[in-house]
């Protein structure tokens, strides 16, 4: 299943969000702590019930403000509490994934990031299992150059320490210059994963924003999933989440019924 969904709540709130991806026949919808976790564990919990009366399949993204490889322990302190803080809440609200953006080289070598960020996510997977919330730690592909995160980094740490990853195509897209094979990423990815994706604009230096999704720009992307047997939550994170979310519920749709016919 292939299940597409907007990122936040178009400034509607997250109680009425969640009834909008249910009318709007949407399947998730990922809740933003992007500049901060402000919803105390009570909210939490009320998001959390009213996403499972409406079949809604929730998902969590951390604050960007979030440097696992920093030097500087106050930073360091934390990103590991904005993280913790987002587990706690992800749980009462029945979300299993968790997203964030894990870190930055800086002046450091990529392995020794990879080091550092590797041994936070052991750090920060112990006291979850100690506190017994059923979350999954789902850092992402990124995509500025500057930013930990290549698709090779985190399938590595999904390897070494089992945590989960959250693959967003547009960032891949951005870090690559246009330049992808969706296919050939696909086929390195498990069948199962929690995913981001949207228009985007870049440069040098990788992604510069997220824009508008446009269909010709989903196509090659669409065309690559339909085929596979995947068990994959796709996150919409343009201005327009959730118009952008259904066109591409439609292409896929659109897909699969073009591919029976064909048969
Ligand atoms: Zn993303």
């Amino acid at each position: 299943m292939i299940k597409i969904g907007p990122a936040g709540s178009s400034g509607l709130g997250n109680l009425k969000g969640v009834c909008k991806v249910a009318e709007m026949d949407l399947d998730c919808m990922e809740v933003e702590f992007t500049y901060g976790v402000r919803m105390d564990l009570e909210t939490a919990r009320d998001v959390g019930a009213l996403a499972k009366e409406k079949g809604v399949i929730l998902s969590v993204h951390a604050p960007y403000y979030i440097n696992l490889a920093s030097d500087e322990t106050e930073k360091f302190t934390a990103s590991k509490e904005r993280i913790l803080a987002s587990c706690e809440r992800a749980h009462a609200m029945g979300a299993r994934n968790v997203t964030f953006h894990a870190g930055f080289y800086q002046k450091r070598t990529h392995e020794k990031t990879y080091q550092l960020i590797q041994k936070a996510l052991m750090d920060l997977k112990k006291t979850i299992s100690r506190k017994r919330w059923q979350v999954t730690l789902c850092p992402e592909v990124t995509g500025k150059t500057s930013q930990f995160g290549s698709l090779e980094e985190l399938l590595r740490l999904k390897e070494e320490i089992g945590c989960g990853i959250t693959v967003d195509f547009s960032h891949l897209y951005a870090r690559h210059r246009g330049d992808v094979d969706y296919g050939r990423i696909l086929n390195k990815l498990p069948k199962k994963f929690h995913a981001h994706f949207s228009g985007i604009e870049y440069g040098d230096k990788g992604e510069r924003k997220h824009i508008r999704t446009t269909e010709r720009f989903f196509k090659p992307l669409a065309k690559e999933l339909v085929g596979r047997n995947l068990d994959i939550t796709i996150i919409n994170e343009s201005p327009s989440p959730y118009e952008d979310a259904v066109m591409m519920k439609n292409v896929l749709q659109t897909l699969v019924l073009g591919g029976c016919h064909a048969a």
